[in-house]
Protein backbone atom coordinates (compact mmCIF):
# COMPACT_ATOMS: atom_id res chain seq x y z
CA UNK A 1 0.00 0.00 0.00
CA UNK A 2 2.14 2.49 -0.89
CA UNK A 3 3.42 5.77 -3.50
CA UNK A 4 6.98 3.51 -3.23
CA UNK A 5 5.11 -0.07 -3.57
CA UNK A 6 4.04 -1.84 -6.50
CA UNK A 7 2.78 -0.02 -9.55
CA UNK A 8 -1.59 0.89 -8.77
CA UNK A 9 -3.90 3.21 -10.29
CA UNK A 10 -4.76 6.35 -8.09
CA UNK A 11 -6.55 9.08 -8.59
CA UNK A 12 -6.24 12.29 -6.95
CA UNK A 13 -9.08 14.70 -6.83
CA UNK A 14 -7.87 18.84 -6.94
CA UNK A 15 -5.95 19.73 -9.20
CA UNK A 16 -4.03 22.56 -6.68
CA UNK A 17 -0.71 22.81 -5.46
CA UNK A 18 -0.81 19.37 -3.75
CA UNK A 19 -2.68 17.91 -6.09
CA UNK A 20 -0.31 18.92 -8.97
CA UNK A 21 2.97 17.86 -6.82
CA UNK A 22 1.42 14.71 -6.02
CA UNK A 23 0.55 13.69 -9.70
CA UNK A 24 4.00 14.34 -10.66
CA UNK A 25 5.70 12.44 -7.85
CA UNK A 26 3.10 9.09 -8.58
CA UNK A 27 3.62 9.35 -12.23
CA UNK A 28 7.42 9.60 -11.19
CA UNK A 29 7.41 6.12 -9.12
CA UNK A 30 5.50 4.93 -11.78
CA UNK A 31 2.26 4.99 -10.81
CA UNK A 32 -0.86 5.26 -13.26
CA UNK A 33 -2.64 8.37 -11.97
CA UNK A 34 -6.02 9.70 -12.94
CA UNK A 35 -6.01 13.67 -11.93
CA UNK A 36 -10.34 15.16 -11.46
CA UNK A 37 -10.41 18.87 -11.36
CA UNK A 38 -13.83 20.83 -11.04
CA UNK A 39 -12.67 23.70 -13.24
CA UNK A 40 -12.95 22.58 -16.74
CA UNK A 41 -10.55 25.44 -17.91
CA UNK A 42 -7.55 25.98 -15.34
CA UNK A 43 -6.43 29.27 -15.27
CA UNK A 44 -3.29 30.89 -13.01
CA UNK A 45 -5.59 32.54 -10.46
CA UNK A 46 -4.53 34.30 -6.86
CA UNK A 47 -2.31 36.18 -5.36
CA UNK A 48 1.64 36.29 -4.31
CA UNK A 49 2.20 33.60 -2.22
CA UNK A 50 6.21 33.26 0.09
CA UNK A 51 7.30 29.85 -1.02
CA UNK A 52 9.91 29.09 1.85
CA UNK A 53 13.41 27.14 1.45
CA UNK A 54 11.04 23.61 2.70
CA UNK A 55 8.69 24.07 -0.47
CA UNK A 56 11.98 24.99 -2.95
CA UNK A 57 13.82 21.96 -1.41
CA UNK A 58 10.30 20.11 -3.05
CA UNK A 59 10.38 21.75 -6.58
CA UNK A 60 13.80 21.12 -6.54
CA UNK A 61 13.17 17.16 -6.06
CA UNK A 62 10.68 17.68 -9.08
CA UNK A 63 13.03 19.58 -11.13
CA UNK A 64 11.16 22.38 -11.25
CA UNK A 65 12.92 25.28 -8.97
CA UNK A 66 14.82 26.97 -12.01
CA UNK A 67 11.67 27.42 -13.91
CA UNK A 68 9.88 28.45 -10.50
CA UNK A 69 12.70 30.95 -9.53
CA UNK A 70 12.46 32.38 -12.80
CA UNK A 71 9.06 33.11 -12.17
CA UNK A 72 9.08 34.84 -8.74
CA UNK A 73 10.93 37.29 -6.65
CA UNK A 74 13.77 36.83 -3.93
CA UNK A 75 12.49 37.74 -0.69
CA UNK A 76 15.29 38.24 1.47
CA UNK A 77 13.88 40.01 4.29
CA UNK A 78 10.33 40.31 6.65
CA UNK A 79 9.50 43.79 8.10
CA UNK A 80 6.80 44.98 9.93
CA UNK A 81 6.09 47.90 11.60
CA UNK A 82 2.90 49.86 13.62
CA UNK A 83 1.18 52.38 12.44
CA UNK A 84 3.72 54.90 14.99
CA UNK A 85 6.29 53.00 13.30
CA UNK A 86 7.72 50.55 16.34
CA UNK A 87 9.31 47.78 14.51
CA UNK A 88 7.63 44.72 15.62
CA UNK A 89 9.05 42.31 12.82
CA UNK A 90 12.45 42.20 11.12
CA UNK A 91 14.02 39.10 9.78
CA UNK A 92 16.38 38.44 7.26
CA UNK A 93 16.74 34.64 6.19
CA UNK A 94 20.53 35.29 5.58
CA UNK A 95 20.54 35.73 9.56
CA UNK A 96 19.46 31.34 9.45
CA UNK A 97 22.15 30.86 6.73
CA UNK A 98 24.10 33.36 4.20
CA UNK A 99 22.33 31.41 0.96
CA UNK A 100 18.74 31.15 2.06
CA UNK A 101 16.06 33.35 0.92
CA UNK A 102 11.72 33.12 0.38
CA UNK A 103 10.53 33.48 -3.14
CA UNK A 104 7.42 36.05 -3.57
CA UNK A 105 5.25 34.31 -6.64
CA UNK A 106 1.99 34.78 -7.87
CA UNK A 107 -0.03 31.26 -6.93
CA UNK A 108 -1.02 30.85 -10.82
CA UNK A 109 2.93 31.56 -11.55
CA UNK A 110 3.53 28.35 -9.17
CA UNK A 111 0.47 26.70 -10.67
CA UNK A 112 1.37 27.06 -14.14
CA UNK A 113 4.68 25.80 -13.75
CA UNK A 114 2.80 22.59 -12.12
CA UNK A 115 0.44 22.47 -14.23
CA UNK A 116 2.73 22.27 -17.49
CA UNK A 117 4.65 19.66 -15.70
CA UNK A 118 1.69 17.47 -15.46
CA UNK A 119 0.92 18.17 -18.96
CA UNK A 120 4.04 16.79 -20.26
CA UNK A 121 3.55 13.67 -18.56
CA UNK A 122 1.94 11.42 -20.17
CA UNK A 123 1.46 8.97 -17.35
CA UNK A 124 -1.46 11.65 -15.99
CA UNK A 125 -4.52 11.60 -17.41
CA UNK A 126 -6.46 14.84 -16.67
CA UNK A 127 -10.02 14.76 -16.30
CA UNK A 128 -11.33 18.55 -16.11
CA UNK A 129 -14.42 20.45 -15.21
CA UNK A 130 -15.33 16.88 -12.71
CA UNK A 131 -16.30 17.96 -9.55
CA UNK A 132 -16.12 14.94 -6.69
CA UNK A 133 -18.16 15.22 -3.58
CA UNK A 134 -18.38 11.56 -2.52
CA UNK A 135 -16.01 8.22 -2.82
CA UNK A 136 -17.13 4.78 -1.93
CA UNK A 137 -14.33 2.68 0.09
CA UNK A 138 -14.32 -0.70 -0.08
CA UNK A 139 -12.15 -3.63 0.71
CA UNK A 140 -10.95 -3.97 -2.97
CA UNK A 141 -10.39 -0.44 -3.97
CA UNK A 142 -11.73 2.99 -3.92
CA UNK A 143 -14.33 4.13 -6.06
CA UNK A 144 -15.16 7.66 -7.27
CA UNK A 145 -17.02 9.09 -10.57
CA UNK A 146 -17.94 5.15 -11.43
CA UNK A 147 -14.59 4.22 -11.45
CA UNK A 148 -12.30 1.67 -9.38
CA UNK A 149 -8.93 2.96 -8.14
CA UNK A 150 -6.37 1.46 -6.10
CA UNK A 151 -5.55 4.33 -3.68
CA UNK A 152 -6.78 7.96 -3.81
CA UNK A 153 -5.18 11.08 -3.16
CA UNK A 154 -8.16 14.37 -1.24
CA UNK A 155 -6.36 17.25 -2.12
CA UNK A 156 -9.11 19.53 -3.00
CA UNK A 157 -7.92 22.60 -0.66
CA UNK A 158 -9.94 24.01 1.92
CA UNK A 159 -13.11 23.75 1.06
CA UNK A 160 -12.77 20.59 0.31
CA UNK A 161 -16.44 18.40 0.61
CA UNK A 162 -14.60 15.03 1.20
CA UNK A 163 -12.98 15.17 4.64
CA UNK A 164 -10.42 13.16 6.93
CA UNK A 165 -11.93 11.11 9.80
CA UNK A 166 -12.58 13.31 12.72
CA UNK A 167 -11.64 16.79 11.02
CA UNK A 168 -12.55 19.52 12.10
CA UNK A 169 -13.73 22.54 9.76
CA UNK A 170 -14.04 26.06 11.21
CA UNK A 171 -14.02 29.20 8.97
CA UNK A 172 -11.58 32.21 10.86
CA UNK A 173 -13.85 35.19 11.51
CA UNK A 174 -10.47 37.49 9.51
CA UNK A 175 -9.57 36.77 5.67
CA UNK A 176 -8.05 39.26 3.52
CA UNK A 177 -8.71 41.40 0.34
CA UNK A 178 -5.55 41.39 -2.09
CA UNK A 179 -5.03 43.52 -5.46
CA UNK A 180 -2.18 42.98 -7.39
CA UNK A 181 0.50 46.36 -8.39
CA UNK A 182 3.37 47.16 -10.45
CA UNK A 183 4.99 49.80 -7.92
CA UNK A 184 6.72 47.60 -5.58
CA UNK A 185 8.35 50.46 -3.14
CA UNK A 186 10.45 47.88 -1.08
CA UNK A 187 11.96 45.09 -3.58
CA UNK A 188 12.98 42.05 -1.90
CA UNK A 189 10.96 43.05 1.43
CA UNK A 190 7.64 41.31 1.93
CA UNK A 191 6.78 44.26 4.03
CA UNK A 192 4.04 44.79 6.85
CA UNK A 193 1.89 47.66 9.10
CA UNK A 194 -0.05 46.98 11.87
CA UNK A 195 -2.95 49.43 13.49
CA UNK A 196 -3.47 47.74 16.61
CA UNK A 197 -5.41 43.83 15.52
CA UNK A 198 -7.60 45.31 13.55
CA UNK A 199 -5.44 46.57 10.41
CA UNK A 200 -3.09 45.00 9.42
CA UNK A 201 -1.83 45.61 4.97
CA UNK A 202 1.43 43.89 3.74
CA UNK A 203 3.00 44.16 0.35
CA UNK A 204 4.53 40.77 -0.96
CA UNK A 205 6.89 41.23 -4.29
CA UNK A 206 5.50 38.16 -6.14
CA UNK A 207 7.67 38.43 -9.42
CA UNK A 208 7.42 39.94 -12.98
CA UNK A 209 7.64 43.26 -11.95
CA UNK A 210 4.71 42.90 -10.11
CA UNK A 211 3.92 43.51 -5.89
CA UNK A 212 0.56 41.31 -3.87
CA UNK A 213 -0.74 43.75 -1.56
CA UNK A 214 -3.12 42.30 1.36
CA UNK A 215 -5.77 44.23 3.81
CA UNK A 216 -6.80 42.75 6.55
CA UNK A 217 -10.41 42.47 7.30
CA UNK A 218 -13.03 40.63 9.42
CA UNK A 219 -15.16 38.44 6.79
CA UNK A 220 -18.32 40.05 8.02
CA UNK A 221 -17.23 43.45 7.28
CA UNK A 222 -16.80 42.30 3.53
CA UNK A 223 -20.56 44.08 2.52
CA UNK A 224 -20.02 47.29 4.87
CA UNK A 225 -16.57 47.75 3.16
CA UNK A 226 -18.20 47.31 -0.18
CA UNK A 227 -20.39 49.85 0.97
CA UNK A 228 -18.45 52.44 1.81
CA UNK A 229 -16.11 52.97 -1.43
CA UNK A 230 -12.94 52.81 -3.10
CA UNK A 231 -12.12 55.95 -1.59
CA UNK A 232 -12.90 55.71 1.62
CA UNK A 233 -10.58 52.76 1.57
CA UNK A 234 -7.54 53.95 -0.29
CA UNK A 235 -7.89 56.81 2.81
CA UNK A 236 -7.24 53.93 5.17
CA UNK A 237 -4.93 52.41 3.31
CA UNK A 238 -2.50 55.55 2.72
CA UNK A 239 -3.36 56.19 6.47
CA UNK A 240 -1.46 53.13 7.59
CA UNK A 241 1.03 52.53 4.71
CA UNK A 242 1.63 55.59 3.09
CA UNK A 243 4.04 53.94 0.40
CA UNK A 244 0.95 51.63 -0.60
CA UNK A 245 1.05 51.58 -4.69
CA UNK A 246 -3.09 51.93 -3.73
CA UNK A 247 -3.85 54.55 -6.42
CA UNK A 248 -3.18 51.32 -8.97
CA UNK A 249 -6.39 50.55 -8.02
CA UNK A 250 -9.62 51.93 -10.11
CA UNK A 251 -12.15 49.16 -9.42
CA UNK A 252 -13.47 47.75 -5.89
CA UNK A 253 -14.09 44.84 -8.52
CA UNK A 254 -9.64 44.74 -9.18
CA UNK A 255 -9.95 43.96 -5.03
CA UNK A 256 -10.71 40.20 -3.86
CA UNK A 257 -10.79 39.00 -0.67
CA UNK A 258 -10.22 35.67 0.80
CA UNK A 259 -11.56 33.91 3.81
CA UNK A 260 -9.33 31.97 5.91
CA UNK A 261 -10.04 28.62 7.51
CA UNK A 262 -8.84 26.27 10.22
CA UNK A 263 -9.20 22.61 9.29
CA UNK A 264 -7.81 20.03 11.96
CA UNK A 265 -7.94 16.44 11.92
CA UNK A 266 -6.30 13.79 14.07
CA UNK A 267 -4.90 12.02 11.18
CA UNK A 268 -4.85 12.04 7.42
CA UNK A 269 -5.60 8.82 6.19
CA UNK A 270 -8.43 5.93 6.44
CA UNK A 271 -6.86 2.92 4.55
CA UNK A 272 -7.04 3.57 0.71
CA UNK A 273 -7.39 7.36 1.38
CA UNK A 274 -4.98 10.09 1.79
CA UNK A 275 -6.15 13.84 2.31
CA UNK A 276 -2.67 16.73 1.78
CA UNK A 277 -2.74 20.42 1.60
CA UNK A 278 -5.40 22.62 2.41
CA UNK A 279 -7.65 19.80 2.53
CA UNK A 280 -5.97 18.31 5.20
CA UNK A 281 -4.74 21.16 7.58
CA UNK A 282 -5.70 24.59 6.35
CA UNK A 283 -4.28 27.38 8.38
CA UNK A 284 -4.13 31.38 8.39
CA UNK A 285 -1.52 32.59 5.98
CA UNK A 286 -0.11 34.37 8.82
CA UNK A 287 3.12 32.25 8.99
CA UNK A 288 3.41 31.86 5.10
CA UNK A 289 3.11 27.73 4.92
CA UNK A 290 0.54 26.53 3.15
CA UNK A 291 1.69 25.77 -0.23
CA UNK A 292 5.01 24.81 1.33
CA UNK A 293 3.48 22.31 3.44
CA UNK A 294 1.30 21.29 0.19
CA UNK A 295 4.57 20.45 -1.47
CA UNK A 296 6.03 18.70 1.67
CA UNK A 297 2.80 16.48 1.92
CA UNK A 298 3.14 15.39 -1.93
CA UNK A 299 6.94 14.17 -1.11
CA UNK A 300 6.19 12.86 2.18
CA UNK A 301 3.36 10.70 -0.16
CA UNK A 302 6.22 9.67 -2.28
CA UNK A 303 8.62 7.96 0.18
CA UNK A 304 5.74 6.00 2.71
CA UNK A 305 4.77 2.54 2.84
CA UNK A 306 1.30 2.82 4.03
CA UNK A 307 -0.59 5.92 5.00
CA UNK A 308 -0.77 5.94 8.55
CA UNK A 309 3.14 5.83 8.33
CA UNK A 310 2.22 8.82 5.99
CA UNK A 311 0.05 10.40 9.03
CA UNK A 312 2.88 9.31 11.64
CA UNK A 313 5.56 11.16 9.00
CA UNK A 314 3.59 14.33 9.20
CA UNK A 315 2.37 14.69 12.20
CA UNK A 316 5.03 16.45 14.04
CA UNK A 317 5.37 19.46 11.45
CA UNK A 318 1.71 19.77 10.57
CA UNK A 319 0.31 19.78 14.25
CA UNK A 320 3.31 22.32 15.14
CA UNK A 321 2.15 24.88 12.20
CA UNK A 322 -1.32 24.67 12.57
CA UNK A 323 -1.32 25.40 16.29
CA UNK A 324 1.36 28.31 16.20
CA UNK A 325 -0.69 29.75 13.24
CA UNK A 326 -3.64 29.34 15.92
CA UNK A 327 -1.63 30.61 18.23
CA UNK A 328 -0.59 34.06 16.27
CA UNK A 329 -2.94 35.40 14.03
CA UNK A 330 -5.01 36.87 16.89
CA UNK A 331 -1.97 39.13 17.71
CA UNK A 332 -2.42 40.12 13.54
CA UNK A 333 -5.83 39.55 12.74
CA UNK A 334 -8.26 39.87 15.33
CA UNK A 335 -11.07 41.76 17.09
CA UNK A 336 -9.21 41.72 20.13
CA UNK A 337 -7.08 45.14 19.83
CA UNK A 338 -5.81 44.95 23.96
CA UNK A 339 -3.42 42.30 22.28
CA UNK A 340 -1.64 44.52 20.80
CA UNK A 341 -0.15 46.95 23.21
CA UNK A 342 1.97 43.90 24.03
CA UNK A 343 3.02 42.50 21.15
CA UNK A 344 4.56 46.09 20.65
CA UNK A 345 6.03 46.23 23.27
CA UNK A 346 8.01 42.79 23.52
CA UNK A 347 8.00 41.57 20.09
CA UNK A 348 10.68 43.85 18.45
CA UNK A 349 13.52 44.03 21.74
CA UNK A 350 12.93 40.11 21.88
CA UNK A 351 14.34 40.26 18.10
CA UNK A 352 17.97 40.74 20.09
CA UNK A 353 17.70 37.81 21.73
CA UNK A 354 19.56 35.28 19.47
CA UNK A 355 16.93 32.28 20.92
CA UNK A 356 13.82 34.06 20.33
CA UNK A 357 15.69 35.31 16.27
CA UNK A 358 16.50 32.04 15.51
CA UNK A 359 12.77 30.24 16.53
CA UNK A 360 10.96 32.91 14.20
CA UNK A 361 13.55 32.09 11.16
CA UNK A 362 13.57 28.34 11.35
CA UNK A 363 9.14 28.84 11.84
CA UNK A 364 9.78 31.26 8.90
CA UNK A 365 11.99 28.73 6.81
CA UNK A 366 9.42 26.00 7.52
CA UNK A 367 11.66 23.56 9.32
CA UNK A 368 10.17 23.95 12.95
CA UNK A 369 8.58 20.33 14.17
CA UNK A 370 7.41 21.66 17.64
CA UNK A 371 8.12 24.59 19.88
CA UNK A 372 11.74 23.29 20.96
CA UNK A 373 12.54 21.07 18.09
CA UNK A 374 12.95 21.38 14.04
CA UNK A 375 14.48 19.38 11.01
CA UNK A 376 17.44 20.56 9.06
CA UNK A 377 17.51 22.80 6.92
CA UNK A 378 17.08 22.01 3.60
C1 LIG B 1 -4.54 35.43 1.39
C2 LIG B 1 -3.72 34.18 1.37
C3 LIG B 1 -2.33 34.27 1.39
C4 LIG B 1 -1.55 33.10 1.39
N1 LIG B 1 -0.20 33.21 1.44
C5 LIG B 1 0.56 32.09 1.47
C6 LIG B 1 1.99 32.18 1.53
O1 LIG B 1 2.57 33.28 1.59
N2 LIG B 1 2.72 31.03 1.52
C7 LIG B 1 2.10 29.80 1.45
O2 LIG B 1 2.81 28.79 1.42
N3 LIG B 1 0.76 29.68 1.40
C8 LIG B 1 -0.02 30.80 1.43
N4 LIG B 1 -1.37 30.68 1.38
C9 LIG B 1 -1.98 29.33 1.42
C10 LIG B 1 -1.90 28.61 0.09
O3 LIG B 1 -2.47 29.38 -0.94
C11 LIG B 1 -2.65 27.28 0.24
O4 LIG B 1 -2.24 26.65 1.43
C12 LIG B 1 -2.35 26.35 -0.92
O5 LIG B 1 -2.80 26.94 -2.12
C13 LIG B 1 -3.07 25.03 -0.71
O6 LIG B 1 -2.95 24.23 -1.84
P1 LIG B 1 -3.93 23.01 -2.07
O7 LIG B 1 -3.46 22.33 -3.31
O8 LIG B 1 -4.05 22.22 -0.84
O9 LIG B 1 -5.36 23.66 -2.31
P2 LIG B 1 -5.86 24.61 -3.48
O10 LIG B 1 -4.76 25.42 -4.03
O11 LIG B 1 -7.05 25.32 -2.92
O12 LIG B 1 -6.32 23.62 -4.63
C14 LIG B 1 -7.48 22.83 -4.53
C15 LIG B 1 -7.91 22.41 -5.93
O13 LIG B 1 -8.96 21.46 -5.83
C16 LIG B 1 -10.00 21.82 -6.73
N5 LIG B 1 -11.25 21.29 -6.16
C17 LIG B 1 -11.92 21.76 -5.09
N6 LIG B 1 -12.98 20.99 -4.82
C18 LIG B 1 -13.00 20.02 -5.74
C19 LIG B 1 -13.86 18.90 -5.98
N7 LIG B 1 -14.90 18.67 -5.19
N8 LIG B 1 -13.58 18.08 -7.02
C20 LIG B 1 -12.49 18.31 -7.83
N9 LIG B 1 -11.65 19.36 -7.64
C21 LIG B 1 -11.89 20.19 -6.61
C22 LIG B 1 -9.95 23.33 -6.79
O14 LIG B 1 -10.58 23.85 -7.94
C23 LIG B 1 -8.44 23.57 -6.76
O15 LIG B 1 -7.88 23.52 -8.05
C24 LIG B 1 -2.19 31.83 1.37
C25 LIG B 1 -3.59 31.74 1.33
C26 LIG B 1 -4.34 32.90 1.35
C27 LIG B 1 -5.85 32.78 1.34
Amino acid sequence: MSASGPARRWAIVGGGTAGLAAALFLARAGHEVVLFERVANPEPVGAGILIQPTGMAVLRELGLLQRVLARGERIERLYGLTSYGRMVLDLGYADLRPDLFGLGIHRGALFSVLWDAVCADSRIERRMGVEITSLDEGSGGVTLAGEGFDRVVVASGARSPLRAPGATVKPYPWGALWFVAKQNPKPGVLFQRYRDTRQMIGLLPSGDGTVSCFWSLRADALPGWRAAGLDAWKAEVRALMPEAPIDEVHSIDEVIFAPYFDVVAPRWHTERVVWLGDAAHAMSPQLGQGANLALQDAAALAQVDDFAEYTRRRTQQLRFYSLASRMLTPFFQSSWPFLAPGRDLVAGPLHAWGWYRRQMLTSLAGTKTGFFSEMALP
